[in-house]
């Protein structure tokens, strides 16, 4: 509860398996070929939590 959903954009490879996961949550921004996010408030835990766990960079946390 409280808590939002951070991207390290640093480490973040581009691989898109988060916007895939969650689209109302990341979005992917093509320029920058990262992924952002769109509602650091949250959304369905179940899905965060699906994009955490498949993120190959290990860069989504929630804080
Ligand atoms: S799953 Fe991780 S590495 Fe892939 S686009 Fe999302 S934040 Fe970036």
């Amino acid at each position: 509860m409280g808590k939002k959903v951070v991207i390290d954009e640093e480490e973040c490879m581009g691989c898109e398996a988060c916007v895939e996961i969650a689209p109302d949550i990341f979005e992917f921004n093509d320029d920058e070929e990262k992924a952002i996010v769109i509602k650091a408030e949250g959304g369905d835990k179940d899905a965060i939590q699906e994009a955490i766990d498949a993120c190959p960079a290990s860069c989504i946390t929630l804080e």
